[in-house]
């Protein structure tokens, strides 16, 4: 049996809480992908979990791994 769960951040994340800028279907289809099952394959996710809360760009999607790896690349870079 598949088993689902949400996100734990679903609380205080800005794309769970207000998906601006995307149609009502697009928003509902990737809250219900990415929030309410697949939660780990989230860029969003991804990204908190390595850089911290702020550091994320509220207008960020769920899906947008192009900007997670330029994210997780100006870390690296600093870190240098
Ligand atoms: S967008 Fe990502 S981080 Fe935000 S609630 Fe959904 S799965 Fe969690």
């Amino acid at each position: 049996m598949e088993r689902h769960s949400e996100c734990k951040w679903s609380g205080d994340c800005p794309f769970f809480s207000d998906p601006r800028g995307f149609s009502p279907d697009m928003g509902k289809r990737l809250m219900k992908r990415y929030c309410r099952n697949d939660y780990h394959a989230c860029a969003r996710y991804i990204g908190r979990t390595a850089l911290g809360t702020g550091n994320i760009p509220h207008d960020m999607l769920p899906g947008d791994f192009e900007r997670l790896e330029s994210l997780l690349g100006s870390l690296l870079a600093t870190a240098r």
